[in-house]
């Protein structure tokens, strides 16, 4: 970082000035963490310098027996983690996870994909018109029930009945409930389709051992070692041992060219991490942090859509707050704004069957997991709705959340 202050000032003030915004700005972005300084230290290693198309043992370039371990290591720990029998960790993305194991689950153009519609909670991956999936698939959208606004399983076994898909597709963006993997499965045989959870966002829980594992339910599982796992920025593939060579194929040479070792490395690193009895108190903390915030926010007159949050992230209807003292109307737009001036950084986000348009929508996400891994706890939260609350009420009051925000991040420093 030296040599870089010295020879690259620009971009070396760049990245401090993101160092300083992470350290003293409440990051809620619910798909956000801190890795650690181990998982940075081999995410910028010399192992980015390193060509290994192929996989370990059978690369297409010469020298990789050291990048051989690092990436038998991530793929040993990560199949220990879940008790799963095989893991590809080459994915660069979980977008790109997620279209490999289409791929490897014979997805072909016109078949049918099962999935969350995007404004009840899914991935952009999962069958949206401006994405892959919904270019090339057959989508049959399911959403939330309107009074619950949770998944309603009879209807989503009506629906598949209804579309027979070859995929069911489970695992969400912007829902913040447990799932019932065991019911999805049974839903996927009956119709003789294929289960497939996207994990991208409660991973890090279910190796934490805070949210039900899909592991034993799912043909493939898919994820982002980045949010909860606490990891590199990228994706992986877990699977039974009969999709494998599928997958592996899927990956490479279908989808990718090299896979990046640094990343690979980091990823191993961060599986090893969330072996440990620390994790698994990260991971408990993080559920417990969102239930005590999504509490604290209903009560200072927020409403809490599908009723609370069984994950690290809240969706929290706004629209319910009216008018602030000003007579302005509290938007999810308008939260995010104004809560990013007072040093609290999330994302406006649509609730379902939101009368507003996405760019303006009703609602807005807030995740912990950022906040947990400083080591924030329950009273922090309670702290944390209060000033979400202040700012909704009275714009006024940003300038003197701010000063606040910078008192409580100062209090959980990271990256010292
Ligand atoms: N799947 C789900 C459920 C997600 O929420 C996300 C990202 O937010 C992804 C897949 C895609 O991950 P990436 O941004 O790494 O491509």
């Amino acid at each position: 970082y030296d040599a870089l202050e010295r020879t690259d000032p620009e971009l070396a003030a760049a990245i401090g000035d993101e160092l300083h915004r992470q350290r003293t700005y409440l990051q809620l972005i619910a798909s956000e963490n801190f890795t650690t300084p181990e998982v940075l230290a081999a995410q910028g290693s010399v192992l980015t310098n390193k060509y290994a198309e192929g996989y370990p043992g059978r690369r297409y370039y010469g020298g990789c027996e050291h990048v051989d371990v690092a990436e038998e290591l991530a793929r040993d720990r990560l199949t220990a983690l879940f008790g799963a029998e095989h893991a590809n960790v080459q994915p660069h993305s979980g977008a790109q996870a997620n279209m490999a194991a289409f791929t490897a689950l014979g997805l072909e153009h016109g078949d049918t994909l099962m999935a969350m519609s995007l404004d009840h909670g899914g991935h952009l991956t999962h069958g949206a018109k401006v994405n892959f999936s919904g270019k090339w698939y057959e989508i049959a959208a399911y959403g939330v029930d309107p009074a619950s606004e949770q998944i309603d399983y009879d209807e989503v076994r009506r629906l598949a009945r209804e579309h027979r898909p070859k995929v069911i597709l489970t695992g969400y963006t912007a829902y913040p409930r447990a799932i019932d993997f065991a019911a999805f499965r049974e839903i996927a045989d009956e119709v003789g389709a294929k289960l497939h959870v996207d994990a991208a966002h409660f991973c890090g829980l279910v190796a934490g051992g805070a949210h039900p594992d899909p592991v034993p339910y799912a043909d493939m599982v898919t994820f982002t070692t980045h949010k909860t796992m606490r990891g590199p920025r990228g994706g992986a593939i877990l699977c039974g041992q009969e999709y494998a060579k599928a997958v592996d194929k899927a990956v490479f040479p279908f989808l990718q060219g090299g896979p990046q070792m640094h990343s690979i490395a980091a990823k191993a690193v961060a599986f090893k991490q969330a072996a440990q009895p620390e994790f698994r108190d990260y991971a408990h903390q993080v559920v417990t942090n969102a239930r005590a915030l999504a509490e604290a926010l209903e009560g200072h007159g927020v409403r809490i859509v599908a009723g609370g949050t069984d994950i690290h992230y809240l969706l929290a209807d706004v629209s319910a707050v009216g008018e602030d003292d000003n007579g302005v109307e509290i938007t999810g737009k308008v939260a995010e704004q104004r809560l990013d001036q007072a040093g609290i950084t999330l994302n406006k986000n649509a609730i379902p069957f939101d009368p507003k348009p996405p760019m303006v929508a009703s609602g807005v996400r807030v995740g912990v997991p950022s906040v947990t891994t400083q080591g924030m706890q329950t009273a922090e939260m309670r702290e944390i709705a209060t000033l979400i609350a202040r700012v909704l009420q009275d714009e006024g009051e940003v300038g003197a959340v701010r000063e606040e925000v910078t008192k409580l991040t100062g209090r959980f420093p990271v990256y010292v």
